[in-house]
């Protein structure tokens, strides 16, 4: 018995794939790569703009015409979408399975064909150096261009004991980095009493002895001087390295985009988080051409993000989502396509500069990396303020390996292997 699952979009889904994964595995079905042939193709899918959801048509199209498996289930948030639009554009052999939690009604599914029994897996192991933890689902913040509130619900978070229990079993498998993901990873606990991501990470650390921990990303407005000051006084076990989706610098787009925080807000965090750690990773999201963004209102974010100096900058073309306030508006006010294309070469210009002026930071230090890939003498892996670095030694993948940087590749570093940390 095969299986293949194919993970499109966020964190999030890729921990859920990883949960359904390991499930199959324990249970002695083979877990195949996209491309073979197999009994069964999954594909967990993402809505968070158009080309997302266009993909995912693409890649079910590509699965029915290569006959790659006589069966293929579509779950994820594009499911969820386009059964709640009555709109889905497959029939059989494509199983739509929009509800949550997805992966047990996809076991559900399976059984029934196959008459077997799944247990949830409820530690997964990952296929890979890192692991992800799904700590929390949900988000009740509506961004005025975001489905993911309707698509998602709202904020759930995982119960305390079962996150520390699975950071064990990954520990003792061997697993260096955990890196904690949600929806929106910063409403942890929100729904349950004196819970916090603080609180969490304090008895993760407490409760394991060697693992590092990551924050997948972190909305800046459940950001403040005292989570960054509880942040920076937990155990050195936490990466130095925020990803906060700044989104736009210009304070009336920020407004419009109903994201609860401004410019100054922002610069203040980032200006706390660099008194406490001066050379932390600070990653970011942006979106170009929202609807009624004025040359200015463009020229605000791109001096914005070269002020920050942003390690890393993920830059989207705004993408209207039907059923959020901003489809209405690109109908209106929105700009147009050319300019758009036109912002995301300008601001992923500054993006890379601002990437190589960060990386330049790191020439002849020591960085502590853990090695995703290491065969014939070289490896490679991302240091704890998430820079990709290749070396020259010999290391073992999954291990934490010391680094020293001698110098500087498009888009990563690469130095000498100089110990093992652990
Ligand atoms: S915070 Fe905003 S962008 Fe993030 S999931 Fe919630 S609504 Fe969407």
């Amino acid at each position: 018995m095969k299986v293949a699952i194919k993970t499109l979009g966020c964190k999030v889904n890729q921990a859920e794939s990883d949960i359904l994964a390991t499930t199959f595995s324990r249970e002695g079905v083979e877990v195949v790569s996209f491309g073979e042939e197999a009994d069964l193709y999954i594909v967990n899918s993402c809505a968070v703009t158009k080309e997302a959801e266009n993909k995912t048509r693409q890649m079910v199209n590509r699965i029915l015409r290569n006959n790659l498996a006589p069966r293929v289930i579509l779950t994820g948030c594009y499911a969820r979408l386009i059964s709640q639009e009555r709109k889905n554009p497959f029939k059989e052999p494509v199983f739509l399975l929009p509800s949550f939690p997805k992966e047990r009604e996809i076991l559900n599914l399976v059984e029934k064909w196959w008459g077997k029994k799944f247990p949830l897996a409820e530690y997964p192991l990952p296929p890979r150096a890192r692991a992800w933890i799904k700590v929390e689902d949900g988000c009740d913040h509506f961004c005025s261009y975001c489905l993911i509130p309707h698509l998602r619900g709202e904020v759930r978070s995982e119960e305390k004991e079962k996150i520390i229990r699975q950071a064990q079993a990954l520990e003792r498998e061997g697993i260096r980095e955990i890196v904690l993901c949600g929806i929106n990873l910063g409403y942890y606990g929100k729904d349950k009493e004196g819970e916090s991501l603080i609180t969490l990470l304090r008895e993760l650390l407490d409760n394991t002895s060697v693992v590092r921990f990551r924050l997948s990303s972190i909305e800046p407005f459940l950001v403040d001087e005292e989570f960054i000051e509880r942040y920076f006084s937990l155990p050195d076990r936490v990466c130095p390295h925020f990803h906060l989706p700044l989104q736009s610098g210009s304070d009336r787009i920020l407004k419009s985009m109903r994201r609860g925080y401004d410019a100054a807000h922002y610069r203040a965090l980032v200006s706390t988080l660099r008194r406490y750690s001066p050379q932390v990773a600070i990653s970011t999201d942006i979106i170009v051409g929202f609807p009624g963004e004025e040359k200015e209102d463009f020229e605000n974010t791109v001096s914005f993000a070269q002020e920050i100096g942003f390690s890393r900058t993920h830059v989207f073309v705004f993408s209207p989502r039907p059923g959020t306030p901003a489809f209405l508006w690109e109908k209106e006010i929105g700009i147009p396509k050319t300019e758009k294309k036109n912002r995301e070469k300008i601001l992923r210009e500054v993006a890379r500069e601002n990437q190589r002026k960060y990386h330049h930071l790191f020439l002849g230090k020591k960085l502590k990396v853990l090695v995703e890939s290491a065969q014939k003498g070289m490896g490679s892996g991302y240091s704890e303020n998430y820079i990709p670095v290749r070396f020259r030694g010999n290391s073992k993948q999954g291990e934490i390996v010391e680094v020293t940087i001698e110098k500087e590749g498009d888009g990563f570093l690469e130095g000498n292997y100089n110990s093992s940390v652990q």
